[in-house]
């Protein structure tokens, strides 16, 4: 037990958070959250809420399962660390790296673990300009991403990132990573379709490929679903064509599924469903729902092969790379997804009914366009609606109106991010139809709030 007001007091004189503004933190104090079960989370103050976004997208398989915190138990009781350094390996990273391999679109055989995303993206900067020394082409540095990408905090990760904002703090990105235009319909010229956008939004890293010289161009980084950008869902054509490109141009192929991995699009992969099949696979979040902080890089044979044969040693890694702790929760979470179906359930059931049940907010004042993938769905908030989102007329920036929406959803029960004005959600996947239909109805209450406003 313990005193909230006591907490919040505390935490605000000493917990420096991530991506918080302190001056707001300070003045109306932090949100405690206390407990969690399934898709729900309870805060010190008792209010029990849905939680749309899976923590911040990792939480697949729920809160509270047992299985996971036995697995992590044991492990602890039997070996709590050692290191995967000069030789030597432990049982659970050797078992999850060959599940992994197994799972992942082929041909993937190594895994290299490290314990985020922005360190596994970090590892792929060192890969693949290594990859090119070995190859004797160490000219061939540079590396794409994309505005509004999000590929970590870490420097490499923040730079590979387009975040303006990130970019503006520490001078950033460091040198030899560059970025295109995101494949956002939303900004489509007027009168383009969807499938001629993507071919558009595509020949932008054509482009900058050639302005570069193909021989100083190491790779292309993308998430196959835009996720912190503002569930950007790229047009069906987008990934094919880039697909093409990174071959035409012999540049590796990145894809960063830290969110889109592990069944948030109905798939293991987003890869697959995005039909690519990337050199370079980033994975971390749902690989243990969160449980513990677990993170890597599934490598194809391309790259695998370079390094493993020409390679010596690479000069790379964690002190937590295969912890066994870490590993041994990810097998339980993987058995989990496995044994309940969970990738086929929001292929077949809960995917296709969670866009159904979004779609039908269209119909909502202030729902300029509702759309979503798999387990991952935004809607946008216009000041007037019109038939093409193209012809709806936004909000004022300074008005805040995502933000006040936030806060209307929580007060109704239901976390939903807010970018800008795209509300955008990505629930565990072990959400039901009746759950989905729970929170389909506190949004629209939300949203009625927000209207009133
Ligand atoms: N890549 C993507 C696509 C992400 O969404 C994130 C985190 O949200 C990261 C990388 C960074 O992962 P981490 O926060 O574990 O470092």
């Amino acid at each position: 037990d313990f005193d909230t007001a006591a907490i919040r007091q505390l935490d605000s004189a000493h917990f420096l958070h991530p991506f918080t503004d302190h001056g707001s933190l300070a003045e109306k104090g932090a949100r405690v959250m206390v407990r969690g079960e399934g898709i729900y989370l309870w805060d010190s103050e008792g209010h029990k809420i849905l939680d749309g976004m899976s923590g911040l997208w990792c939480v697949n398989v729920g809160y509270g399962r047992t299985s996971i915190s036995q697995a992590v138990y044991r492990q602890m009781e039997t070996l709590p660390f050692y290191n995967s350094f000069f030789n030597t390996t432990n049982v659970p990273a050797v078992t999850l790296a060959a599940q992994l391999a197994q799972l992942a679109p082929a041909p993937f055989k190594h895994v290299f673990f490290t314990s985020s995303g922005s360190e596994a993206n970090d590892t792929n900067v060192r890969l693949v300009r290594r990859y090119w020394d070995l190859l004797g082409h160490p000219e061939r540095h540079t590396i794409i991403g994309r505005v509004n990408g999000y590929h970590g905090s870490t420097m490499a990760g923040a730079s590979l990132g387009g975040m303006a904002g990130m970019h503006a703090q520490g001078g950033l990105p460091i040198p030899g990573i560059v970025h295109i235009g995101q494949p956002n319909y939303a900004e489509a010229p007027k009168g383009m379709t969807e499938a001629e956008f993507g071919i558009v939004a595509a020949g932008w890293l054509e482009q900058k490929i050639l302005e570069l010289g193909p021989d100083k161009v190491a790779a292309f980084i993308g998430e196959p679903v835009q996720g912190a950008g503002g569930v950007i869902i790229p047009p069906p054509t987008y990934w094919p064509e880039i697909q093409r490109i990174c071959d035409k141009y012999d540049v590796l192929l990145i894809a960063d599924e830290v969110i889109t991995g592990f069944g948030r699009l109905g798939t293991w992969f987003g890869s697959e469903l995005m039909q690519i099949q990337p050199d370079l696979i980033t994975f971390a979040k749902g690989v243990t729902s969160g449980y513990v902080p677990l993170g890597g890089v599934l490598v194809g044979s391309r790259v695998a092969h370079v390094l493993i044969e020409k390679g010596g040693e690479f000069n790379h890694g964690f002190t937590y790379s295969g912890h066994p702790v870490a590993c041994a929760a990810a097998l339980e979470n993987l058995r989990i997804i496995q044994d309940e179906q969970l990738v086929n359930a929001v292929a077949v059931d809960t995917g296709p009914y969670l866009k159904q049940k979004f779609a039908s907010l269209s119909d909502h004042p202030l729902v300029g366009h509702a759309d979503s993938l798999g387990f991952v769905a935004g809607l946008n908030l216009v000041r007037k609606k019109a038939e093409h989102l193209h012809d709806c007329v936004p909000f004022d920036q300074a008005l805040h109106v995502g933000m006040i929406c936030r806060g209307y959803m929580f007060a109704n029960g239901i976390i939903m991010r807010a970018v800008g004005d795209r509300m955008i959600v990505a629930p565990p996947l072990v959400m039901t139809q009746a759950q989905v239909d729970e929170m389909v109805d506190r949004i629209r209450q939300s949203l009625d709030d927000t209207l009133a406003d």
